[in-house]
């Protein structure tokens, strides 16, 4: 399907006050926004505008009850400079999954993708063009009903906002093995990109931060004995030469990192088991020395190098060195880049405004 997405431009853009070797992280916006309302069980009125505030009731309810869901992903330029998206039909999947789970509408996915092309399109301009960085893009969708009750909301806003991101440098993260406090429970939201999943992972966080680690480890609700996954980030293990990652069981998010690094772990001929796994295990293969990588990955840092696991009064050491995961990550950012073929068809090019 085709949809009328009426533009209305800013006078000046903001752009040329960037500082591109200085980006400062997650508080530089584009000057537009994508922004489409429903209505009446209809999406209606999609349209990019300046980016601005936008007017909430105190009701909405959102701000109550927190039906709330969002998407992360990138857009990246290539040698001649023209604007790519990766694998956006993901995004647009899984924003429905998470819809679907907190009782919200579907949003078209052609138009999710739509609006997409067009917003990069618009700000091309804003995509950092040094390796490593990329523009930032958050598609978001929300209950703006002002109501005060317990039931499903009759009115949204989906909106994508875009920022730009600089290089990312990967230093090797700590991990605290968390027993007290979960993400994800069985039958939960874990499966959801849900504002509150975050909102329940910021404290401990903080308390592993203040420990001197970088991230948590989330174990399972019930026994904290299993490995689900790392901060915002799904993790991977190397032992005696094979991959192994958490499977989807539901309280795990199903990243699109983690499946396209399972797509490129396989294509160079590692092994790649999805299963559950117990933080025991990675505690005897450390100290048999079988255990020569682990790495978080998602679309934020891409692949986060993880040195050393700690818990109640012991530390696992992971390694100290990534040499695979280090050749994952390249891959990925040429095939994001256009440096590499996109032998896996992930690429979607979108095109620079015909100003
Ligand atoms: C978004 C997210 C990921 C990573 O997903 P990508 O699609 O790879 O960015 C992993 N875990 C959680 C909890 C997330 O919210």
């Amino acid at each position: 399907m085709s949809y009328n997405i009426n533009i209305t431009k800013v006078e000046q853009s903001k752009v040329d006050a960037l500082d591109f070797d200085n980006i400062p992280l997650g508080t530089t916006f584009t000057d537009h926004m994508f922004i489409c309302d429903y209505e009446n069980g209809v999406w209606v009125n999609p349209r990019i505008v300046p980016m601005g505030m936008i007017p909430t009731h105190p009701a909405a309810m959102a701000l109550h009850y927190g039906q709330a869901i969002f998407e992360g992903m990138k857009a990246y330029k290539d040698a001649q400079g023209e604007p790519m998206l990766f694998r956006p039909d993901q995004n647009a999947k899984r924003l429905n999954t998470s819809a679907d789970r907190m009782g919200m509408p579907y949003f078209p996915e052609d138009l999710f993708v739509e609006g997409l092309k067009e917003l990069v399109s618009l700000e091309h301009n804003w995509i950092p063009p040094k390796d490593g960085s990329a523009l930032y893009l958050r598609p978001f969708m929300y209950a703006d009903e002002p109501f005060i009750g317990m039931r499903a909301a009759t009115h949204y806003k989906f909106i994508i906002m875009a920022s730009p991101a600089g290089p990312f440098f990967s230093k090797r993260i700590k991990l605290w093995a968390e027993k007290q406090f979960i993400r994800a429970a069985h039958g939960g939201t874990g499966e959801a990109k849900a504002a509150g999943n975050y909102a329940a992972a910021i404290r401990p966080t903080e308390l592993a931060k203040a420990k001197g680690y970088d991230q948590v480890l989330w174990l399972d609700a019930a026994e904290h004995k299993y490995i689900q996954e790392v901060g915002t980030m799904n993790i991977f293990f190397k032992i005696n030469g094979a991959f192994i990652t958490p499977k989807l069981d539901g309280s795990v998010l199903d990243g699109i990192t983690r499946k396209s690094v399972i797509d490129v772990l396989r294509d160079k001929g590692f092994e790649v088991t999805e299963r559950l796994i117990t933080l025991k295990e990675i505690k005897e293969a450390s100290q048999n020395g079988t255990l020569e990588e682990a790495f978080g990955a998602g679309t934020a840092v891409g692949i986060a190098y993880i040195q050393e696991i700690g818990l109640e009064g012991e530390t696992i050491h992971v390694s100290d060195e990534s040499p695979v995961g280090l050749e994952i990550n390249n891959t990925l950012d040429a095939i994001k880049t256009g440096k590499q073929e996109d032998k896996f068809g992930w690429m979607l090019k979108t095109r620079k405004e015909l100003a």
